[in-house]
């Protein structure tokens, strides 16, 4: 039998058109949700990526400013930038995209943009807030992971959920959305040991490794539900995710797609936490220190 595929595109209209929706009431408001994207690389997948993000936020009607600083920038050149849009009303939500150029480090900057614009989750206090239970953005991949699993009515409340992968913008805040939901998290990394030690008896498997072909059929059951967070180009310009496809679809009972899966999510969440923003921004509600309630995690991620 051949995995369930999960694809994300559905999803993904379903946040566009909440996206629309949510624009158009601002716009009833006198508002005009805006998106700043802070660049500062040659690397052409990058540009790529973010000319994919102002198309859609252009369809949505979402405000998208590119700030391309150039492959030279310097850390205090970026760091100016972060204080200026975190300052400016006009702009809502603020993405500092990586690469940085070489000696420029990511976590001296991310902190300069202000939680309540941080709407990809990359300021340590946001992911301390997701760790205490505070309202705070997520990062928008590992929301969409959540988001793709209660799409596609995966229980994980008491279910055992792998995470592979421990980074900052993935790994970790996945992690956290994971036990908020009441599952029984286990997360590996680069010296967790053989990956079927975890990942064979679990429910949910999310790879979140940047390796090609990482995890195969031999690595999982044919319960488990396997989400592909992967994003890695192949040597001849093609895109594949973490899982082999081939053997892990001969096994698994579902697979998220790559391209098409998690990724066609994200876009759509970076729009949406935007929208968010502005609603809250306008009506001078900052992020509150107490208790998430259920349904503004659902709307703040
Ligand atoms: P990262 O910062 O490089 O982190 C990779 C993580 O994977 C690390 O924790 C690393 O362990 C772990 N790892 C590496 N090799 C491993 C192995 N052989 N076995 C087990 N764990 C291993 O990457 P990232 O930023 O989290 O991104 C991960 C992947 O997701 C990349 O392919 C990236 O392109 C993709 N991504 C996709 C989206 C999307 O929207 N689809 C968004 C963001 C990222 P250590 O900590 O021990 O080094």
């Amino acid at each position: 039998m051949s995995a369930s595929i999960l694809s994300g595109k559905p999803l993904a209209a379903l946040f566009q058109q909440e996206v629309q929706e949510q624009v158009h009431s601002l716009e009833l408001d006198g508002l005009h949700p805006v998106l700043a994207v802070v660049v500062a690389t040659s690397d052409e997948s990058t540009h790529w990526y973010v000319r994919s993000i102002e198309r859609a936020a252009g369809r949505a009607g979402v405000g998208c400013r590119i700030i391309n600083l150039g492959h030279d920038a310097t850390e205090p050149m970026l760091a100016g930038v972060l204080r200026e849009l975190s300052a400016e009303p006009s702009v809502n939500g603020i993405i500092l995209q990586t690469p940085l150029p070489p000696g420029v480090r990511t976590d001296n900057l991310v902190g300069l943009i202000t939680p309540e614009k941080d709407i990809d989750g990359a300021n340590p206090l946001s992911l301390g807030r997701l760790a205490v239970g505070q309202q705070a953005f997520a990062p928008a991949t590992a929301r969409s992971v959540v988001e793709i699993l209660d799409h596609y009515q995966v229980p994980v409340a008491g279910k055992a959920v792998v995470v592979v992968g421990r980074s900052a913008v993935v790994g970790k805040p996945l992690s956290l959305l994971l036990l908020a939901r009441d599952a029984a998290v286990t997360v590996c990394h680069s010296r967790s040991g053989p990956l079927e030690r975890y990942t064979t008896d679990a429910d949910v498997v999310v790879v979140a490794a940047g390796r090609a072909g990482l995890l195969t059929g031999r690595h999982v059951s044919s319960r488990t539900v396997v989400v592909d967070v992967g994003t890695n180009v192949l040597p001849d310009g093609s895109l594949a995710g973490d899982v082999d496809e081939a053997s892990v679809t001969g096994t698994a009972a579902a697979l998220t797609p790559v391209p098409g899966g998690v990724g066609s999510v994200t876009t759509a969440l970076l729009l949406l936490h935007t929208v968010e923003a502005a609603r809250r921004q306008s009506s001078s509600r900052p992020l509150p220190g107490t208790a998430v309630e259920p349904q503004v995690l659902e709307a703040a991620g």
